[in-house]
């Protein structure tokens, strides 16, 4: 294809704005499906993406309009995913600002039109839901001019659910993104932008030709991994995949070479023809490492095989999470696994749990902490809470630090600096750009991954934006804190806190555990410690009465009902010497919210 008829752009948008849906429409216009084979929302096509809302896995898609080829990038909307984002991007030369006529400006995806604007993208506003009586389309112009900055005179109108604006969407893609450059000519120079198992074809990797031709039987070299390999297809996706004979500079496809793991091919990777290497790989790949780690353990110690087994398939389609055998003491045989950050974790969770079936406890999440022992006796790298060594073996125990960048309204920023001040933040800049706060913060990653984000988000209803970066370990005054259950140590909840803050947290969870954990025939003391100092203590009362008692004399169904739900609660606990707990209370006692 010329390059002055290739445009690739991708969709920027607050969650529930329309992306899906308008990606449907352009699809749907430019006869990529016919409207039988329009399933709603095929760019989301895994279940859970679709409740959160939320595109792990960037797709792309090829359409035909007027003569020009337009690829249409899918990117993942959370800061887990930042980095995928970032590549996704790179790959791009604009992009569309999809606002809801009616929300207007949410801020949730303004680090992403950040992203864009320092991508040099050129981005086209789209005001998105012009059928809700709702919809002020002057108010929101008004909005992405002040609050981002963007000229908005020219967006685009439009209603994706009827179908209103799709050809003025497709002509300003056309008429105002530019095209790619680069030499077919060239020695290959091509990004990797995201890959995924499929189990026909094995592992499939979208790729961005930035020079040069990807042709089918070439041997390729991935420069980062070192690695060769074999081009037996080349493709696109409209959306119904479609083979090339090449893919050269400025295009967006995918390759697949006999390649049985996504862990071999890491985004960011730039790939050459190993015949004729380019001689520098292309700018800004990233190693990407887990910084969120937690156990895994089955409810039932039968189903370990299932999960070693579940997890193993899971691995296939995602190489940014690691995981290794671990053993604890009250839950058994399981796994411990890495983590881009909490999101990731509980997609992760989730797919385990519904795709697969597993019943499942996850223990506390926690960041890794380096510890050097006393005496010399040497370096520790603590994935597990539940490994701490002995206090009088630690010399220095140090944590990671993130640098934050918040960007929130005026109205917001007294909230959030109190929340980054909680949460041991150090304020380091704070400056207004396009009539909003930019805040930057570091901060102990300890503090942010159980709900910093989620915090954030309430506090300012949606309109803060965050993005991080890890800036190194910096040693801290930290300590292990045990939770006891009926004074026995439940190691899947302990974890480590700064000194500071250990009594408010300890007095926290002991407080959720006593809202979480069901009554029994006794008494139940929760306690938390450190070392063998209580620090904080709650107690749940004994049960009184059977809970069937009454219903006692009347309807036999509904008795029944009640000692099934019962039954049902008892297959999702797990037994503590004799007391129950829930699998639940494990995560939900972690929010501090
Ligand atoms: P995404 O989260 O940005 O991908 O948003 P979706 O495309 O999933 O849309 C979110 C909700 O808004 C869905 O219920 C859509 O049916 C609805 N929606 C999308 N576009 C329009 C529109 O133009 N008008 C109206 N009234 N609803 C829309
Ligand atoms: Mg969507």
């Amino acid at each position: 294809t010329e390059l002055s008829k290739i445009r690739n752009f991708s969709i920027i948008a607050h969650i529930d704005h329309g992306k899906s849906t308008l990606a449907d429409r352009l699809i749907q216009r430019t006869g990529g499906l016919t409207e039988r084979e329009m399933q709603q929302q095929v760019l989301d096509n895994m279940d859970i993406e679709r409740e959160r809302g939320i595109t792990i896995k960037a797709q792309t898609v090829r359409l035909e309009w007027k003569g020009c080829t337009l690829n249409l990038m899918d990117t993942p909307g959370h800061v887990d995913f930042a980095y995928e984002v970032s590549r996704s991007l790179a790959a791009c030369e604009g992009a569309l600002l999809v606002v809801d006529a009616a929300q207007g400006v949410e801020a949730q995806t303004l680090a992403n039109v950040y992203q864009s604007i320092e991508h040099d993208h050129e981005i086209v506003p789209v005001i998105n839901k012009i059928d809700l009586p709702a919809a002020d389309t002057d108010k929101v112009k008004a909005e992405i001019e002040d609050i981002i900055g963007l000229d908005a005179s020219n967006a685009v109108l439009t209603s994706a659910k009827s179908g209103i604006g799709i050809e003025e969407v497709l002509d300003a893609i056309v008429d105002r993104i530019p095209p790619p450059t680069g030499d077919r000519d060239a020695p290959l120079k091509a990004m990797l932008v995201d890959s995924w198992y499929d189990p026909y074809l094995g592992v499939v990797i979208l790729v961005r030709v930035m020079e040069g031709t990807l042709k089918k039987g070439q041997q390729i070299k991935f420069m980062q991994a070192g690695t060769t390999h074999l081009v037996d297809r080349v493709g696109c996706f409209r959306p119904k995949l479609t083979q090339l004979e090449e893919l050269g500079a400025g295009e967006i496809g995918f390759i697949t070479a006999q390649i049985k793991e996504v862990a071999q091919t890491a985004v960011g990777d730039t790939i050459t023809d190993a015949r004729k290497p380019a001689d520098k790989a292309l700018p800004g790949f990233k190693e990407v490492q887990s910084v969120v780690f937690c156990g895994l353990f089955p409810v039932d110690a039968n189903d370990f095989e299932k999960l070693r087994d579940s997890i193993g398939k899971l691995r296939l389609n995602d190489a940014s999470f690691t995981f290794e055998m671990e053993t604890s003491a009250a839950l058994g045989f399981g796994f411990r696994c890495g983590f881009l950050g909490l999101l990731h974790l509980e997609i992760i969770q989730e797919r385990l749990t519904r795709e697969y079936d597993l019943d499942l406890i996850t223990t506390a999440p926690s960041v890794v902490y380096h510890i050097e022992l006393t005496h010399g006796a040497g370096h520790v790298e603590l994935h597990n809470p539940a490994d701490m060594p002995e206090p009088n073996k630690v010399e220095t125990i140090a944590e990671p630090w993130i640098k934050a960048v918040i960007y929130v309204p005026d109205e917001y920023l007294g909230p959030i600096l109190k929340l980054c001040q909680d949460r041991r933040g150090i304020q380091q800049n704070l400056t207004y750009v396009a009539g909003r706060a930019q805040v930057t913060y570091e901060l102990p990653l300890n503090e942010v991954v159980f709900d910093f984000y989620d915090r954030l988000k309430s506090i300012t209803r949606g309109y803060a934006s965050f993005d991080y970066e890890q800036i190194g370990y910096r040693e801290g005054d930290l300590v292990k804190m045990n939770i006891l259950v009926n004074n026995e140590p439940v190691d899947a909840l302990s974890m480590i806190v700064h000194r500071s803050q250990a009594e408010a947290r300890g007095r926290h969870m002991c407080e959720r555990l006593k809202d979480l954990i069901p009554r029994h025939m006794f008494k139940v003391p929760i306690q938390a410690a450190i070392g063998g100092k209580v620090i904080a203590r709650e107690t749940i009362a004994a049960l009184r009465k059977d809970v069937t008692a009454k219903c006692y004399g009347g309807d036999i169904t509904r008795k029944r009902k009640l000692l099934e739900k019962q039954k049902e609660g008892k297959k999702r606990m797990r037994e503590y010497g004799n007391v129950s707990i829930p699998q639940e209370a494990f995560i939900a006692a972690l929010r501090m919210g």
